[in-house]
């Protein structure tokens, strides 16, 4: 789930896999690791912690090495510790292996192995398929068939790399569920799962897809399934610069992130906005208009924030184009007997594109006929790769773990597409020219959101100690709620929750005290008033409140202790508006009390396991 990178070439490998690795840590992991090919010897180093503790202790151990593999481990099975670090290697440590993912069959074929005589020193999932590889190398196959045997038995996810000293002049990568890349050089080769850590060296890329594997040479490669038929690969251009991936002068991603926003929304509609039709061009969904706009029903599909921009999109498309659509979190779904006809459009929405459970849930749709669309910002990912059509966000990489840039862009496009569709059924050219105006204003709108960005700091410095937060909102801001509080859970750790303002009295109200801060999203629409009474009620049991308002709320000031005041725009937009006070709220409690922002404990920014 978390961090592979490999060389095969000339130069010391070391330097190239601790970048690499750097360049992985925003996806969060617990320890991390290094395997080399040194006079023909295998030589691993690995450590508990941070990739600067492993970068310190191989410089102590002096190594250097042009052939190496090395992995960020965000742990499944076994505590984080140096023994469970990866690589993982043979009884004879000859051979040695990265691995993201699950082995999910993992108890049975490790009692296989016992029988067997093999001996386990960790307790990872991992460790037994490199004893099953080995198996297969001590009844007399060549690596890549020993691989290859081994995958066949093997259930769950899996991106490996694998090196073997006695067949030092390849490594061996293979996919299923976890993303896997090659870097093309020149007398070089990398493998990564990710093309962040590549592209300082190359922008030329093979992607491989599930049951594809490859054995990488110095000079070339070679591309085959685990059944062992040969395949030919595309190379690929891949047009991420340098300093999209970096801080700049920010102190951290989430930061930047954050700051990005006019930029990055307007990245999202730009050149997709018809002005004079009232209505948008997608690209990605040229040929499906009409299928989709005539869809009996549409189901959308995520998992945590782009979630709530599911939710945010079911608001929009009911109100808009009139079509029933329902929002589901798509672990669930795949393991239910979902009613999904080929009369539905199935939406997917996924920031990295490579969410194990939203891919899954994707290939149940597809499997059960529906029009089956992705939402995702990294371009080239499994769900990109294997919808029918879709969307890219274009938020550019994001790489703080809490997303902020992406949700805002997923609203976005959400909201075109509501219009494409809506325009085919009953949205009048007069109201589609009013949304795609508005949107077109949100950017500035967000530039001076962010102005406000020292005065809820302020605020922010006022809640660091609280240790429980409670967040409001209604209708089209409920969906905020739930993504202020997850926010604020993810950096902070602070125990908080969205509801439905009105919801708040059928429970959550009996937590209120003067310990106990709500925050409300309360924008001057149609629910304003009722959203009003919901604030008295909690002032009434003396709970704190922060107000997220609109500029020109001339009330609201006299009813709560802090208002966050922001501008207006159309209903359907304002949580794209709202969400970012809450975002910068967040960041600041967080930082006050000295945590990392960027990688939070215990999450990754890619959840590619289940
Ligand atoms: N399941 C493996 C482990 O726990 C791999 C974890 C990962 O993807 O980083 O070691």
């Amino acid at each position: 789930m978390c961090g592979i990178v490999g060389y095969i070439g000339t130069k010391n490998c070391i330097p190239i896999l601790i970048e690499g690795l750097k360049r992985l840590e925003y996806r969060g992991y617990d320890s991390a690791g290094i395997g080399v090919i040194k006079n023909g010897l295998c030589r691993v180093i690995k450590q508990k912690g941070k990739v600067v503790e492993l970068e310190n202790e191989v410089e102590k151990q002096n190594t250097s090495s042009t052939f190496g593999i090395a992995h960020t481990r965000w742990a499944t099975h076994g505590v984080p510790n140096q023994i469970n670090a990866h690589p993982h290697t043979d009884t004879e440590e000859k051979l040695f292996l990265v691995h993201n993912g699950i082995i999910e069959n993992y108890t049975v074929l490790k009692k296989r192995l016992e029988l067997d005589s093999y001996e386990f020193y960790s307790e990872t999932d991992t460790e037994i398929l490199v004893k099953l590889i080995e198996s297969f190398l001590n009844k007399g196959n060549v690596l890549c068939k020993a691989v290859q045997y081994a995958l066949n038995e093997v259930k769950g996810t899996y991106g490996i790399a694998v090196g073997y000293t006695d067949e030092p002049d390849k490594l061996i990568v293979a996919k299923k569920g976890s993303p896997l890349v090659i870097g093309i050089g020149d007398g070089e080769n990398f493998i990564a799962s990710d093309v962040n850590a590549l592209i300082a060296h190359t922008s030329r890329v093979v992607y491989l897809e599930d049951g594809e594997m490859a054995e990488v040479y110095r000079d070339r490669f070679e591309a085959k399934t685990i059944e062992d038929e040969e395949i030919q690969k595309e190379i690929q251009e891949v047009t991420l610069a340098l300093d999209e991936i970096s801080k700049g002068d920010y102190d951290h991603f989430m930061l930047k992130e954050i700051m990005e926003q006019p930029l990055s929304v307007k990245n999202s509609f730009r050149g997709r906005l018809l002005f004079e039709e009232g209505s948008s061009k997608l690209g990605g969904l040229q040929g499906y208009e009409e299928r989709i706009a005539r869809s009996k029903r549409i189901l959308i599909c995520a998992c945590g924030t782009s979630w709530h921009a599911a939710l945010v999109g079911e608001y929009m498309i009911e109100q808009f184009a009139g079509i029933p659509t329902e929002v589901e979190y798509a672990s669930e779904f795949r393991y239910r007997n979902p009613i999904v006809t080929p009369d539905d459009t199935c939406i997917f929405i996924s920031q990295s594109g490579e969410t194990a459970d939203t891919l899954a849930a994707m290939k149940e749709a597809k499997r059960r006929g529906a029009l089956v669309l992705g939402i995702c910002n990294v371009v080239g990912s499994s769900i990109a790769r294997e919808s029918e059509a879709g969307v890219y966000i274009h938020a550019g990489p994001e790489i703080g773990v809490a997303s902020t840039k992406a949700f805002t862009s997923q609203l976005v496009v959400l909201a075109l597409i509501t219009i494409l569709i809506a325009r085919r059924r009953q949205l009048s050219l007069i109201d589609g020219q009013e949304i795609i105006r508005e949107l077109d204003l949100i950017p500035a709108k967000i530039e001076q959101i962010l102005e406000l960005n020292d005065e809820i700091k302020a605020i922010a410095n006022e809640f660091t100690g609280a240790k429980n937060f409670l967040y409001l909102g209604r209708g089209y801001n409920f969906p905020v709620a739930l993504e202020g509080a997850l926010k604020l859970k993810e950096i902070s750790y602070i125990h908080a929750e969205g509801y439905p303002a009105a919801e708040m009295k059928h429970g959550p109200i009996a937590l209120i005290d003067d310990n106990m801060p709500s925050v409300f999203i309360t924008p001057q629409d149609s629910v304003y008033d009722k959203v009003v009474s919901n604030i008295e009620e909690i002032k009434a049991r003396s709970g704190k409140i922060i107000a997220i308002a609109n500029m020109d709320d001339e009330k609201i000031g006299s009813l709560v202790e802090y208002t966050i005041r922001i501008p207006e725009t159309i209903r359907m937009l304002m949580p794209i508006l709202t969400s970012i006070p809450l975002q910068l709220l967040a960041y600041h409690i967080a930082v006050k009390k000295g945590l990392n922002v960027d990688q939070p404990r215990n999450l990754a920014k890619s959840v590619t396991v289940e």
